[in-house]
């Protein structure tokens, strides 16, 4: 076998695993062997970089970084969907229909309308070729980078197919992996995610598709564009787009009249809370592809199509008590505290308001009747106010002017929605909070110290913020209720090992505003160290890759506060890692600062990526594609003929690895 057929022989292998994987939910091999032979085939790719193609398995993992993403205009429109609310609506679209057709012989699809992001996949002769978000209609966004990481779409559908095509679908998020992400959010103190959607759109304008890869999306498709004609009916082209190695959800059923529409429809608005996702109607479509292009579109939707959206659970109940949650950062969310009532398979006895614009807007009061209502939100909201309740005695709600805990006057800067606490070192929610956020796994990873730990420690007196931790004694914490001597030991023993974790993550611990889990990784990476990240000012910072005005701003905050450069200084003196270690800067540099590099062909003295990893090292960056804003390309033997043509078109210069060797 060639080298060739060998790597040829992986992809299909692996493809076929994925596709069980991912779309069947049927894995045929555990996922030890999959990473052996993902690996043997990173190997061969890499040293055959003549092979590559981006839609190898090897391509799926993310590590692209796109600053903007690029606006492209579709070929064919992404129609939005007129709506209908209720079996009368459907009613006289069918009576539309029949008119517009000029027969009553029709056959309908019935889809669920997944509730999520529309995404469009070109496909090209027989390759994904490119993704892009509906946008407004005419014109998205080139998302592909971060849509290759989702495992479930096939980057070369496998079978009989049309060659060239646009397959349309929806974006997803589970809701077991939504809720999966939430749990980590609230283990590292981090605000939750509000729903399953906004998330999923969100996650496709990620910039570092790495990330993207580690969110459990999915995608579900529901329509094939094509010039091909191929096949007859919409159903059809779905079952063969399924057979091919796309998610069509097996939920699609035909409909021989209106009649079986409506049986879906009613069977569907109380099947729906068993999905694995989240749904909000049903897609109703005229089945036959001839009798869809008579019917054509209107200015904003086809006429062969209509979804009919279930109604979201609504009760009634009254609302007792307005109360107020101080976050980590000090933010207030006024909650909504309800008499108990049931909704949608759950007890509700809390709404969120979200905030008081969003308490002014609905004029609600304490001893109002409330509908309740629950839709795409995990946390039930309220809808509107029962104003025909209204007890006689009501007064129009005031916001709180005070911290609920710490009595400090509430602050509300201009273009914020929230309130805050500004008295983040003498109010107990946000100094446990940041105490919380700073053991956490993700940060300081403190092994024997839990969140209920950090919050008693503080009620008796031990703690008042993280550098705390460090003076804490055994003998001080064992007669704490619930601690025996060895769980005291332990998490004296938890505290001390946390001075080896890194500087990057340290940074993360000490919990600035907006800085993030990957913003401290650059800020570690470029400042070396806290001291001269706390000395730079606003322009420096904002000159740093990714970082804008919003964070820097917060970080010079930070900097100038005086009881941060005590907190910082003791932590230096207790030995917390506040500068990059020796080791990891080893060789690292700033020589390369601002260029860009793509590297192609194999290499002697190092690895390709020893040779990528070199470049980031010293400050450069290494891009996969050539373009106007390469500066360099590094090329070893073998380079691909199709990237020297087009640096030769762009002129732009081919070093050795040699001459890059004597550049750092
Ligand atoms: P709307 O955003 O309310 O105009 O609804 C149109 C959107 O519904 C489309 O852009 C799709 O993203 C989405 N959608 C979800 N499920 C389906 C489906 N089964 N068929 C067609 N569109 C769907
Ligand atoms: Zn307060």
């Amino acid at each position: 076998m060639t080298t060739e057929q060998k790597i040829q022989q992986l992809r299909e292998e692996l493809r076929q695993h994925n596709h069980n994987y991912y779309v069947l939910d049927n894995a045929t091999i555990s996922d030890y062997d999959f990473d052996i032979k993902l690996k043997e085939l990173e190997k061969l790719e890499e040293e055959n970089p003549d092979f590559f193609d981006s839609n190898s398995p090897t391509q799926r993992v993310g590590g692209d970084v796109t600053k903007n993403f690029e606006t492209i205009t579709h070929k064919n429109r992404m129609y939005s969907l007129d709506n209908s609310y209720s079996k009368d609506d459907l009613l006289d679209w069918e009576k539309r229909v029949q008119k517009n057709l000029g027969t009553e012989d029709i056959e309908y699809t019935c889809e669920l309308k997944y509730d999520g992001a529309s995404i469009n996949l070109t496909y090209e002769n027989g390759q994904f070729i490119r993704a892009v978000t509906r946008g407004d209609g005419f014109q998205g966004d080139e998302v592909t980078t971060n849509i290759r990481t989702i495992k479930s779409i096939p980057l070369v559908p496998n079978g009989d197919y049309v060659s060239s095509f646009e397959m349309r679908g929806e974006i997803i998020l589970p809701l077991q992996g939504f809720n999966k992400m939430n749990e980590e959010r609230i283990a590292n103190g981090e605000e939750t995610y509000r729903n399953p959607r906004n998330t999923a759109s969100g996650s496709l304008k990620l910039q570092d598709s790495s990330e993207v890869a580690k969110r459990p999306l999915d995608c579900l498709l529901y329509q094939v564009v094509t010039n091909e004609r191929k096949y007859k009916t919409h159903f059809e082209s779905l079952e063969a787009a399924r057979k091919v190695g796309f998610k069509v959800p097996d939920t699609i059923v035909l409909a021989k009249s209106i009649d079986e529409v409506f049986d879906f429809v009613s069977a569907w608005d109380v099947k729906r809370h068993e999905l694995p996702y989240e749904t909000d109607g049903v897609v109703v479509k005229v089945n036959n592809l001839q009798q869809q292009e008579e019917l054509g579109y209107t200015a904003k939707a086809p006429r062969w199509a209509i979804a009919y959206k279930f109604k979201a659970e609504q009760v009634s109940t009254v609302l007792n008590e307005i109360t107020y949650q101080v976050g980590r950062t000090g933010a207030i969310t006024p909650v909504a505290n309800l008499e108990p009532v049931q909704l949608a398979g759950t007890i509700v006895k809390r709404a969120s308001l979200h905030n008081a614009d969003q308490i002014e807007k609905l004029d609600i009061r304490v001893d109002d009747t409330v509908f309740v209502e629950k839709g795409g939100e995990i946390i039930p909201k309220i809808i509107k106010v029962d104003l025909t309740k209204r007890p006689e005695y009501s007064k129009p709600t005031e916001y709180a002017t005070n911290c609920p805990e710490c009595g400090t006057e509430l602050i509300r800067t201009e273009g914020d929605a929230k309130h805050y606490c500004p008295n983040e070192f003498g109010c107990a929610p946000q100094i446990t909070g940041r105490i919380q956020h700073y053991i956490s796994r993700k940060a300081m990873d403190i092994d024997g110290l839990g969140g209920e730990t950090v919050d008693l420690l503080r009620k008796e007196g031990l703690i008042k913020n993280y550098a705390d931790l460090y003076d804490l004694k055994v003998e001080q914490v064992i007669p704490l209720e619930r601690m025996a001597e060895k769980s005291a030991q332990n998490m004296i023993e938890g505290i001390e090992k946390s001075k080896e974790i890194p500087f990057e993550k340290v940074l993360f611990a000490l919990g600035i505003r907006f800085v993030g889990e990957t913003v401290a990784k650059k800020l570690a990476k470029h400042f070396k160290s806290i001291d001269n990240l706390m000395q730079a000012d606003f322009d420096t910072l904002i000159g740093v890759d990714e970082i804008g005005d919003r964070i820097a701003q917060s970080i010079l905050d930070f900097s100038v506060d005086e009881g941060n450069k005590e907190l910082i200084q003791r932590l230096k003196l207790y030995g917390v890692q506040l500068e990059v270690s020796a080791e990891s800067l080893e060789g690292q540099t700033d020589k390369l600062a601002g260029k860009v590099f793509v590297v192609s062909g194999v290499f002697h003295q190092m690895s390709r990526n020893e040779l990528k990893k070199a470049i980031e090292d010293n400050g450069g960056k290494v891009s996969s594609s050539i373009s106007k804003k390469t500066t360099y390309i590094v090329a070893g033997d073998n380079m691909g003929p199709s990237k020297l043509t087009k640096a030769e078109s762009l002129s732009i210069p081919i070093i050795s690895e040699q001459d890059f060797i004597d550049m750092i």
